[in-house]
């Protein structure tokens, strides 16, 4: 491996004619050469070690200004501080997770923070009885622009291999988020392996609209063209959210050969293509487009292919990944530009221990997978039964990792930066899946899974049939498990945001219990509107949190209430 600590990547000699282009607007671009990203995050290490702040200390970096963000993660880094990522936002949960994590990281934490959210947040905490936390965060909170930068740039640290380089929160789909603690170590082998598996060097480049507080916007992005020496370019996230169709109109000006985005984004990209076709896009320099993250749609891949087709993307660009914050990134990948593979197994036969069963064609018990790969150089991939024993390949069964890039453990409260270690050796992913002909595939997710009379259900697979009813979309229907305690059995409730009088949701109800009926054999008896789905702040669904307000009677008013418009119908 060529390099070991991420100092390396961002050396001393770090080159000039490579750069990063900040896209603001439209119009609006700054760029930033390697060497000048040096410069400006020595200058930030300064005004650090002049406030007292040391190797070990964490800093919280909780911003959307990529420039900002970019100069104080480095300074950080490059001063042994340990950056905190976490994703900037207006919604009541970014809020929620950047208390949270402030309070988990103890009172001596920094927190890197914009002044307009570090006011809202104020009014956030007063509302829900937290005033105490937010004046406690306000007193650690440093506001770009009031730095003292001017004086004499700081000076760097020499880290070891093993030393902390971040810690890395995981987006909290299934419970609270976790601290991932990353070293040099972990971060460099992840990295290196990227570049080798996914034939990265510095002819690429990259354009993103990733958030750099997401994993695979920092270290599947930023890092990896860094390392690779690769010009790139970052477009501010809530830019793509307003204005999807800049991403591509950029990569056709810039000739890109790599872009990235999960598969939300392929679908919000979609819309607004179908609603004003661009003109004159030329994407024949894409090499590949990571898509990854969360569960990849087979459909949409193709959709979204199909549609760029005449615009000149290359049909083999999709490149589905798989990854997760505790592997630093990047678990498997396929090899680059190869075709999409997909495979349509039996939804009746994707149990834990059993081996799985190719779909008849045409068959309504069918569930469409994508397939991720193979591991990383320097990763491993086992999949396990529930007592931790080996299983066969076309085995359905627990996805365990290891390897350099697998972090040694959590961050866990109040015991400074200990690491503990999930299992001996290995580490359990929480997702369930399957190897077949040497490439992965994930089922979904151990703790999402619902059984019901000892049957499986996937709660992405009841979502995937759900989205069949007219009016019922993507993200806005989730399936969850809940328990009766009485009875200790468990049953599926399904979730769809419904605006709207509750007579209208009536047919939505019909023609749902009738799809699921039919392709499954479940009776659904509950289906339950709701004003949203709860969401991590990287968009994933949060079912757990649903199963948690159902089981303590948050939805018995609404239930019974439907219960009586549907007997009435
Ligand atoms: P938490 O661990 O806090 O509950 P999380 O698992 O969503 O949240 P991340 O580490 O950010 O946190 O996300 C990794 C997870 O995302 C994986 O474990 C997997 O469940 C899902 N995932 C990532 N890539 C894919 C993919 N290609 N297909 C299906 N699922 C994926
Ligand atoms: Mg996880």
């Amino acid at each position: 491996m060529p390099f070991d600590t991420l100092h390396a990547i961002l050396p001393a000699t770090a080159r000039d004619d490579r750069q990063i282009t900040l896209i603001e607007g439209d119009k609006e671009q700054r760029v930033l050469s390697f060497q000048r990203l040096r410069q400006r995050a020595l200058a930030v290490l300064g005004a650090l070690q002049r406030q007292s702040l040391a190797p070990g200390d964490t800093m919280i970096l909780c911003l959307a200004d990529n420039e900002r963000f970019l100069e104080m993660f480095w300074a950080c880094v490059l001063g042994g501080v340990v950056p905190v990522p976490l994703a900037p936002g207006a919604t009541d949960a970014h809020r929620q997770k950047l208390l949270r994590v402030f309070a988990q990281l103890g009172p001596k934490a920094s927190v890197y923070i914009d002044g307009t959210s570090l006011e809202r947040l104020d009014g956030f905490a007063a509302a829900q009885g937290l005033a105490d936390q937010a004046a406690a965060l306000r007193a650690r909170a440093l506001v770009p622009g009031s730095l003292d930068i001017g004086g004499e740039p700081g000076q760097p640290v020499s880290p070891r291999p093993d030393d902390l380089a971040f810690i890395q929160y995981s987006s909290g789909s299934t419970g609270e988020p976790k601290g991932v603690l990353l070293t040099h170590r972990n971060l460099c082998a992840n990295i290196a392996a990227i570049i080798e598996a996914g034939a990265f060097s510095d002819r690429d480049v990259a354009l993103s609209w990733m958030p750099l507080s997401h994993d695979m916007g920092l270290i599947g992005f930023h890092l990896n063209m860094l390392a690779c020496g690769a010009s790139h370019a970052i477009m501010r996230t809530d830019l793509f959210a307003r204005r999807p169709l800049l991403w591509l109109d950029q990569a056709s000006q810039r000739r890109a050969t790599v872009l990235c985005s999960p598969n939300f984004g392929y679908q919000h990209y979609l819309r607004q293509f179908a609603l004003k076709p661009p003109q004159g896009l030329d994407l024949s320099a894409v090499r590949l487009i990571f898509n990854g993250a969360e569960p990849i749609s087979a459909e949409l891949c193709r959709r979204f292919t199909q549609s760029m087709a005449p615009h000149g993307l290359p049909p083999n660009a999709m490149f589905p990944v798989y990854g997760l914050a505790e592997a630093s990134l990047a678990v498997s990948f396929p090899p680059p530009s190869t075709p999409l593979e997909t495979i349509e197994l039996d939804r009746t036969a994707l149990r834990v221990g059993a081996p799985v069963r190719a779909a008849a064609p045409g068959s309504a018990h069918a569930i469409e997978f994508v397939k991720l790969g193979r591991a990383v150089p320097g990763c491993e991939i086992r999949i396990v039964d529930d007592a931790g024993t080996g299983l066969a390949d076309q085995t359905v069964g627990h996805v365990q990792i290891r390897g350099d890039n697998v972090s040694g453990g959590y961050f866990r409260e109040g015991s400074g930066n200990g690491a503990s270690r999930v299992t001996p050796g290995w580490l359990d992913t929480g997702d369930l899946g399957v190897m077949l002909d040497g490439q992965l595939v994930i089922t979904g997710r151990a703790k999402d899974l619902i059984i019901v009379n000892g049957q499986n259900y996937y709660p992405t697979d009841l979502e995937e049939i759900a989205q069949q009813v007219p009016g019922i979309e993507a993200n806005r229907v989730a399936a969850v498990g809940v328990r009766d305690a009485s009875e200790g059995t468990e049953s599926v409730a399904l979730f769809v945001v419904h605006r709207g009088d509750l007579a209208g949701f009536v047919p939505k109800v019909q023609a749902l219990r009738r799809i699921i009926g039919q392709q499954t054999d479940l009776e659904l008896n509950d289906i339950v509107p709701v004003s949203a789905i709860p969401k991590t702040t990287s968009g994933k669904l949060q079912r757990y949190a649903l199963a948690l307000a159902f089981e303590q009677g948050e939805f018995a008013t609404i239930r019974s209430e439907l219960a009586g418009f549907m007997s009435a119908n």
